[in-house]
């Protein structure tokens, strides 16, 4: 027995003892702690993470000889474990055979830092709890066959450091594979934040595991970074993956100009911010701001902080990057007011020169505030479109969409951006948008709706590919530094958990209806340590119906929701509103459910075939459905079905007068079904027939863009909303609100 062995053994042996002074672990497990039924889910076939999230209880400590346990069924073989992004490669794994089917691991993790306190940030209803340093990364593989159940007991121990343990509960299912992939859609992910915790093989199997699911592209973001030396960057297109960059315009802000003039670009205060108290800004720490450099100098020829721009992205570039967006959210008035910017705003509005050169701030977005915004979007869309130039990649841009239900004039649309980065204006400056939707379900479908939506004439208000955010994790980051501080807080309040263990059909419905109402693409979060294997598996079912349907659900063949009606013919009521009002989560999406409604239906159509797609975001109720559709061209139609991707077509083929009685059929709860009506039989034919429902109770389309109210909603949602916090920013700088009611 060596050395090490010895202090291992005889510190488990104090481990069970309670020290004076032992110091206190608060743990939070992944993927089974946000569930209500608390069991999470790992691949049986494929490497997976377990987490245990570490904080200290009272006050940051060390401690040495840190031990970590966990039981798991003899088949799953612990491959490495991380302290964080710490690996502990020296230290040792290893089974100590147990019997019963069961090994434990022991997991020597040497000295460990626990230096960030648990606590939960005091916001009413998004609280969030630290990023904390100590929390123990576990990979586990498959070596054989697994149970579809099992407990896995861990167990965490060290110098004075109170014993402390659990079982994770946990199911086994396969890792999701695409049975075809889409030709065009893209599917965006982050590969995880724990990058240097996986080693070399570990991070390969995993991002294969996520190519088979579904992703595209790998995002790189900060504090994500992609670890080149794991696996170079350029090399992902070897299997399969695209890397993009993410956030470049926002990093290359946050280079200080004395750091630039260090490096060699002369930057001058004429290419500072001139803030709207008159002082040019130095650094992002002055103010907390965010921009310190003056866009339209930016977009001059020759601009230094350009120049370094390019330097910036060229770094990513060079290892492969292949395309950047940015997540900025840029104010629409808390910008640059410099002879320069003034200038060039008084060419694009056509307005007085002289006098937007003379106004206080507060006068002259008082007098433009619409103008003035616009700008803002037109002078960073410039900067976007030279940067893409000179890069040679293209440059994706992150907005916004909210109060889509207000129809704007100045838009002639409806929905209303609150940063100066409007999609509509951003349009012919992006190779595409990125829809920040931050709703979550139906709330980011709908959002989603916005950025698709047809203008009067027909004309699509945004023409370049949109990617979506879809299952956003604004509302639910099933990464932990937001689940757990909302789980505690849903308790507190008196629910009885946050709602949702349908997770999976959550992921697949709301994925698959923004394939149908027109997105290009997704961002998901399908690494380990966001989507467990019910997560992913719900992803790849939303991305598989994109792949089976894609060259039907293009943007164009859309139809507007009212060409058919939809019947709920079902006799029971669902007891959603009883269950979801009982979840800290699922009662939010509940309102959504409310305003939108639990059955959802997108048409698409051309001369020959219709496709009807139909999503029931009941979880908790199968739904009988009677479809009227829109007349036919005579002829014999096969139905083609899916659902939930089990395809399959109806043996006898039908006529447009059959059809012209209904067409009726099951729905499960939490499912969606596409009906393909097509002179073509498309998938294996199945001898049977659809039910016979009458009468029911039709479904109302819920229409967006349908409040008009002038400029109104422009004045209060965007420039009062940001106005009001400049007037006492800058006292002096002449701010004003607008009188809503007496502006036109
Ligand atoms: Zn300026």
């Amino acid at each position: 027995m060596n050395c090490k062995k010895i202090v291992v053994l005889l510190s488990l042996a104090f481990s069970g003892m309670l020290l004076p002074g032992a110091e206190k672990i608060v743990v939070r497990t992944f993927p089974d702690g946000y569930k209500d039924c608390r069991i999470g889910s790992v691949f049986s076939d494929a490497p997976s993470a377990l987490i245990l999230h570490s904080w200290a209880k009272d006050k940051p400590f060390s401690s040495q000889d840190v031990q970590i346990r966990m039981t798991l069924p003899e088949n799953f073989k612990i491959t490495r474990f991380s302290i964080c992004r710490s690996p502990r490669e020296g230290h040792q794994v290893y089974p100590e055979k147990s019997g019963n089917g069961e090994n434990t691991w022991l997991m020597d993790a040497g000295s460990v830092s626990c230096n960030v306190v648990y606590q939960r940030s005091a916001h009413p209803w998004r609280p969030e709890v630290p990023w904390t340093n100590s929390s123990v990364i576990i990979f586990i593989r498959p070596e054989g066959p697994v149970p579809e159940r099992f407990e896995a007991k861990w167990e965490i121990a060290g110098e004075n450091l109170e014993k402390t343990s659990g079982v994770m509960k946990l199911c086994t299912l396969k890792a999701p594979k695409l049975t075809k992939r889409p030709k065009e859609k893209e599917v965006w992910s982050l590969a995880g934040g724990y990058q240097s915790a996986f080693g070399k093989t570990n991070y390969i199997d995993m991002l294969k595991t996520m190519r088979d699911a579904g992703v595209t592209t790998i995002l790189q973001a900060g504090g994500y970074w992609l670890p080149d030396n794991l696996y170079p960057i350029k090399e992902l297109p070897k299997l399969g993956l695209r890397p993009m960059a993410f956030n470049n315009l926002d990093y290359a802000q946050r280079i200080d100009p004395d750091a630039l003039r260090k490096a060699g670009f002369n930057v001058t205060d004429e290419d500072l911010k001139l803030d709207a108290s008159g002082e040019r800004v130095r650094s992002r720490k002055d103010k907390k701001v965010k921009q310190i450099y003056c866009f339209t100098a930016m977009a001059e020829k020759d601009s230094p902080v350009r120049a370094h721009m390019r330097s910036f992205y060229k770094k990513y570039t060079d290892l492969g990057f292949q395309s950047f967006w940015t997540d900025y959210e840029p104010s629409g008035y808390n910008g640059c007011f410099c002879g320069k910017c003034r200038r060039a705003f008084a060419k694009f509005a056509r307005a007085e020169e002289s006098e937007c050169l003379k106004m206080s701030p507060g006068e002259l977005v008082y007098k433009y505030p619409y103008e003035w915004y616009a700008y803002r979007c037109h002078m960073i869309g410039r900067l976007l479109t030279l940067l893409s130039k000179e890069i040679g990649v293209p440059v994706g841009w992150n907005s916004n969409l909210g109060h889509q239900d207000y129809f704007l004039p100045c838009y002639d649309s409806y929905g209303l951006a609150y940063f100066a980065e409007d999609p509509r204006i951003f349009d012919p400056y992006v190779a595409y948008h990125s829809a920040d939707t931050l709703g979550t379900a139906l709330e980011s479908v709908y959002a989603l709706e916005a950025f698709l939506q047809k203008k009067p004439g027909g004309e699509f208000a945004v023409k370049k590919p949109v990617i979506v955010r879809a299952t956003s994790l604004h509302w639910v980051s099933w990464f932990f530094t937001c689940i757990y501080g909302r789980y505690e807080l849903a308790l507190e309040k008196g629910f009885e958990g946050l709602g949702t263990d349908y997770r999976r059909k959550l992921h697949r419905l709301e994925i698959a209806q923004d394939f149908a109402i027109g997105a290009a693409g997704i961002e998901v979060g399908a690494d380990p340590f966001t989507a467990d294997a019910e997560a992913l598996t719900g992803i790849t079912e939303g991305i598989q119906f994109a792949a089976d349907f894609e060259d039907y659900i293009r943007r164009e063949y859309r139809q507007d929701r009212q060409c058919v009606k939809l019947f709920d013919c079902t006799d029971a009521e669902s007891p959603y509103e009883n269950i979801t009002k009982r979840g800290y989560l699922s009662n939010w999406f509940r309102l959504a459910a409310r305003k939108y409604g639990n059955l959802q239906v997108v048409v698409h159509q051309n001369k020959e075939w219709l496709l009807a797609s139909i999503f029931n975001w009941d979880y908790y109720q199968d739904k009988k459905l009677r479809l009227e559709l829109p007349p036919l061209p005579a002829g014999e139609y096969y139905i083609n079905i899916s659902l939930d991707n089990e395809k399959y077509t109806l043996k006898t083929p039908v006529t447009p007068k059959t059809l012209a009685e209904g067409l009726s059929v099951n729905l499960p709860g939490g499912s969606f079904l596409a009906i393909l009506l097509s002179p073509k039989a498309l998938f294996p034919v199945r001898d049977m027939s659809l039910p016979h429902f009458a009468g029911g109770k039709l479904v109302t389309p819920y229409v967006p863009g349908t409040k008009h109210e002038g400029m109104k909603p422009f004045y209060e949602y965007v420039y009062n909303a940001q106005i009001r916090p400049m007037m006492s920013l800058y006292p002096k700088a002449g701010f004003k609100l607008i009188d809503v009611n007496t502006r036109k």
